[in-house]
């Protein structure tokens, strides 16, 4: 694609979008020692920590009021920004310093930048809530100095908007009826941008070196799959934009059930985390859910949720399937998303500790009532959900769930092959369950000994590495061998060319964000299970990921080479 230069980020989706910017500038900067002003005058300094509790308890209402007018994801991470805001132990350190002599401004700023660092410390989860952090600061510092509340341009016509990052508070506040894309310098993947512009179906690029750069009303070509954006894209280069829209149009018209060329079945599931992203499927083509992860629910709660709670939630999700299939995955609390009530004392190596189904050993209520609660919406609502736990590295841990989850009631257990240990060991494990579902996010991390939320290592974390795909190979013929379902549920199920290779290794289900569906079912119809297998061969005897991408790139049909 060819125009004035091509950036490239990180993208979120598969749409494209091509439209003049609109740039989100940062909230104005407010000097550490300004005065705090009410009605245009200073406060008086008696009167200073009255007005910061004022502060921020009018900015938590303010977002709460429009987490009232918003709906959805859109409303709970609005609240969950509110709470934040509400929060009595950030208020009451800003008290304390202000109280000890600190001007308010450079207060507000010094608390936040250490609850800040916490949060990153925490990774995952928490480090991407950094910036609703950050929103909440320049809010209440807006509002201690007397200036209007930060926010975002109003949209007069249809607009790529541009900025360093955004918070939940002012994406909510976009009116995305006219937003074409959203492109940040930073945030990630998963962050709340990302979720937001992912259920509206607006195309996303994040981790964008330079893009707050571009003057305003600069025209983009933005192409999500490819994560890139031509800057003043020529007729060439909107030609191809629009065709890609037509094809991937096209793709989602296919709604059959996920088979090879040949009739060979790979069953298309959704990766879902909340009741809504489960009532949006209703329409859907997905073939039921492959990864429901259940720890949403929990995530900014001071306690977890109540068994009588968790069936409400639970029971939408399975009666929003209907008879589809469901495959519930138990809490992951823990690592890069850790969960106050779960894990209370910090850890060296969180990633290696006590996450997943390893906190039975310190709080197994947890696992017990969410059992209950799963076995109970299940009667409610007459499904039969599965249900698998993460982060099982032995065949006993596989044998203790089993009988946990059989104990309170639930018939069909599995578990996720996540470590090393449980991929080697497959067999034994699916001796002591129904099904295992590989999530190759974690089993990248922990068999190439790679953080997965350091970008900067990002080649050895890739799924393609020779070493990730002899696991995965060596679950798939255990599964083959014991005769029993084998799915994916990892990220890299999304990419159409992994998908096939993942078919031809023997997985016998793949499951993503509902976005990535239609392009993986075009990928698979369009081979055969004999050449799946060779193109598997071709991963696994490749040096490395890249080559074992390209050679498969090269010889898959050309239309699946071109999906990017
Ligand atoms: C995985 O590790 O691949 C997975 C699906 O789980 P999560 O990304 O939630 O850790
Ligand atoms: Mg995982």
């Amino acid at each position: 694609m060819s125009g004035h230069g091509v950036l490239r980020g990180v993208g979120v989706g598969r749409g494209v979008a091509v439209g003049p910017v609109v740039r989100v500038e940062p909230a104005p900067r407010v000097a550490p020692d300004a005065p705090v002003l009410r009605d245009g005058a200073p406060v008086a300094p008696d009167q200073v920590p009255d007005a910061v509790s004022e502060a921020f308890a009018s900015v938590a209402a303010a977002l709460t009021a429009q987490a009232e007018r918003a709906t959805g994801t859109v409303a709970d991470v609005l609240s969950a920004t509110a709470q934040m805001a509400d929060d009595p132990a950030l208020r009451q350190q800003v008290l304390d310093r202000v109280r000890g002599g600190e001007p308010p401004i450079a207060a507000v700023d010094a608390a936040v930048d250490g609850f800040a660092v916490l949060f990153e410390q925490a990774g995952g989860y928490l480090a991407e809530r950094v910036t609703d952090l950050r929103s909440v600061r320049d809010r209440v510092v807006a509002r201690l100095a007397g200036l209007p509340a930060p926010g975002v341009p109003e949209l007069v016509e249809p607009t790529v908007v541009v900025a360093r990052d955004l918070a939940p508070a002012d994406t909510a506040a976009l009116d995305l009826t006219r937003v074409l894309a959203l492109l940040t310098e930073e945030g990630g993947p998963t962050g709340h941008t990302a979720i937001i512009a992912g259920q509206n179906g607006v195309p996303c690029v994040v981790r964008l070196p330079g893009i707050t750069e571009l003057a305003e009303g600069t025209v983009v070509g933005v192409d999500a799959a490819t994560g890139s954006v031509v800057i003043e894209p020529d007729d060439d280069a909107r030609a191809a934009l629009a065709a890609k829209a037509d094809r991937e149009r096209a793709l989602a018209e296919d709604t059959a059930p996920g088979a090879t060329a040949d009739g060979h079945p790979v069953q298309l599931l959704a990766n879902i985390g909340t009741v809504e992203d489960a009532e949006r499927l209703t329409g859907s083509a997905a073939e039921g859910v492959g990864l429901f992860r259940t720890e949403v629910l929990f995530l900014g709660r001071a306690q977890a949720p109540t068994v009588d709670e968790q069936t409400a939630a639970y029971t939408r999700v399975f009666r929003a399937l209907g008879n589809r299939k469901v495959v519930v995955r138990t809490l992951d609390a823990g690592a890069d998303k850790p969960l106050a009530f779960a894990n209370p004392a910090p850890e060296e190596n969180p990633a290696l500790g006590v996450r997943g189904y390893r906190l039975v050993r310190t709080v197994p209520e947890l696992l017990h009532d969410q059992l209950t609660a799963l076995a109970r919406a299940g009667r409610e609502s007459g499904a039969e959900p599965w249900v698998m736990a993460p982060m099982v590295a032995t065949s006993a841990e596989a044998r203790a769930f089993a009988a946990a989850a059989h104990g309170a009631g639930l018939g069909v257990t599995g578990v996720m092959v996540e470590v090393p240990a449980a991929a080697l060991r497959a067999r034994a494990v699916l001796g002591e369950v129904d099904f295992v579902s590989l999530g190759t996010n974690d089993l990248a991390q922990y068999t190439m000994a790679t953080d997965r939320l350091r970008g900067e290592l990002t080649d050895l974390l890739d799924p393609w590495q020779p070493a990730v795909l002899e696991l995965v190979a060596a679950t798939a013929r255990a599964g083959q061998d014991a005769s029993r379902p084998v799915g994916v549920c990892g990220e890299s199920a999304a990419d159409p060319l992994m998908a096939l290779v993942l078919a031809g290794l023997g997985v016998t289900s793949l499951s993503m964000s509902p976005g990535a569906l239609p392009a993986v079912r075009f990928a698979l119809r369009r081979h055969t299970q004999a050449e799946c297998r060779a193109l598997a061969g071709l991963a696994l005897a490749a040096a490395d990921a890249v080559s074992g991408r390209s050679a498969v790139r090269a010889a898959v049909h050309p239309e699946v080479g071109d999906l990017g």
